[in-house]
């Protein structure tokens, strides 16, 4: 039966791809990436929540066609954004490993492979303006994303005072209007961070999301970095009540979000750049409300930090409503931008592109594996999934957890150790290719990147050097 499916599916796809407008008409269509921090899946509600979150996105998702299986290459903002503007795992590109710098000592962060081609860097060289919009001090421009981008716009912030979402879509609506070539095609990217940490929505978008709340805790939710870790390991308890009262802080973030992006929505439709610009909606991880009984992201490789929304909306809208069941990464997205536009590049990336040539079929991908990677906080972790398998190895402890994400998509049980439970052969595989990437790794030793004092400080509060 699940063959017939993707047979059907690739079917449909082939049918309808003779269709696709990617890269028809004289002037190549603009490319609009639209990252919003800390989003996971099951929180909107096109993706099956039971709360209106993203009623907007919501829209759009009808308008585009959305994937929903969207994995996230690594549980943290940077090697996260890396891996989506690169189509490299981790272990390829290098940004976000820790490293010591041998002349002070300090303790840093390693900046992106100077051998990673960037998406950017193959739109610029295409005759693209390449505009970026970033915040947090992960996206400081000595750990390298901003290769490429004629203009990088970057708020250091922090956890509190950072760009809001509404800011972010002004600046991308002054850029379009005020100063982009209207004779050139654009790359933009835009980087949305409310849903991060923490969380202080406004009032009125966070009530229907925490009127029930009878307890004591207000608004914001803002734990410092001692505070974070001890809830984290559970030294810091919540009721279930102050729990859903957090997570429903979190949802007013989204809502505000989506308010934004919405209004963004508006005025491409207005300047006549929706219909015409490839668009592609998604988040660099996801977070976690206690699912394994911890909180935040960038410490497990569950899928609630690796399910991530993945919404694209082709030039013209073509397919329209579609709906991909098979699973795809973030590191498929450059090569299908790419394939979109039509454009030969030296950048290789380990993902499969998803969005085919008109004419050439897409192949089916769900039994190809994809992999997910923690490599800073805490103990090193790898993920590997394939078929409706997931295996997760500690590579400190060794400790091995394999899931069968169809019959326990939350991860409570654990079938390593009962051998007739899952395909014996994933174990041997997945070594293989840990071993390779230990290989990998050990060939490549980047030294950690030259970052603004101000953005080491904002690291050091966040938990992320010590
Ligand atoms: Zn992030």
């Amino acid at each position: 039966m699940k063959n017939k499916n993707i047979l059907a599916l690739v079917f449909a796809l082939f049918a309808a791809l003779t269709g696709w407008s990617c890269s028809r008409g004289k002037q190549k269509p603009n490319v609009i990436l639209i990252v919003i921090d800390t989003v996971r899946k099951d929180h909107l509600s096109c993706y099956g929540y039971n709360r209106q979150t993203m009623p907007r996105i919501d829209d759009f998702a009808k308008d585009a066609v959305r994937f929903d299986d969207a994995i996230a290459a690594s549980p943290w903002t940077l090697p996260s954004i890396a891996s989506i503007l690169t189509g490299l795992y981790p272990h390829n590109h290098q940004a976000g490993y820790a490293g010591k710098d041998p002349k002070t000592n300090q303790e840093g962060l390693t900046y992106l492979s100077q051998g990673a081609i960037t998406l950017t860097e193959v739109l610029f060289q295409n005759q693209y303006q390449t505009v970026g919009i970033f915040q947090s001090p992960f996206m400081d421009p000595g750990l390298g994303l901003n290769r490429g981008f004629e203009v990088y716009n970057w708020e250091p912030g922090d956890n509190m005072q950072t760009r809001s979402a509404s800011e972010v879509s002004d600046l991308a609506m002054e850029w379009l209007d005020k100063t982009r070539n209207k004779s050139q095609p654009f790359f933009l990217v835009l980087h949305y961070f409310d849903p991060h940490l923490a969380y202080a929505p406004p009032p009125d978008l966070a009530l229907p999301f925490t009127l029930k709340y009878q307890g004591k805790m207000k608004p914001p939710f803002n734990p410092s970095e001692p505070e974070l870790e001890k809830i984290q390991k559970g030294q810091i308890k919540f009721s279930k009540e102050d729990q859903s009262f957090i997570e429903g802080l979190y949802n007013g973030e989204l809502n505000y979000v989506d308010f934004a992006i919405g209004r963004f929505f508006d005025y491409l439709k207005f300047a006549n750049l929706y219909d015409q610009s490839l668009i592609i909606l998604t988040s660099d991880h996801g977070e976690e409300f206690w699912d394994h009984n911890s909180f935040e992201h960038g410490h497990s490789l569950y899928q609630e930090l690796l399910q991530v929304p993945l919404i694209v909306r082709l030039p013209g809208g073509e397919n329209k409503g579609l709906v991909i069941k098979e699973r795809v990464s973030q590191v498929d997205i450059a090569g299908s931008v790419l394939a979109c536009l039509r454009i030969e590049s030296l950048l290789r990336p380990n993902g499969k592109s998803f969005i085919s040539m008109p004419g050439a079929v897409v192949k089916p991908m769900a039994s190809r594996a994809i992999i997910a990677e923690l490599n800073r906080i805490g103990d090193p972790l790898q993920a590997l999934y394939r078929n409706e398998y997931k295996l997760i190895l500690n590579r400190t402890t060794a400790k091995i957890q394999v899931y069968n994400l169809a019959v326990d998509p939350q991860e409570k049980n654990n079938l390593f150790g009962k051998k007739e439970a899952f395909p014996p052969e994933m174990v041997d595989q997945f070594k293989g290719v840990a071993a390779g990437i230990a290989k990998q790794e050990s060939e490549k030793k980047p030294l950690p990147a030259k970052l603004d004092p101000n953005t080491i400080q904002k690291l050091k509060a966040l938990g992320y050097l010590k």
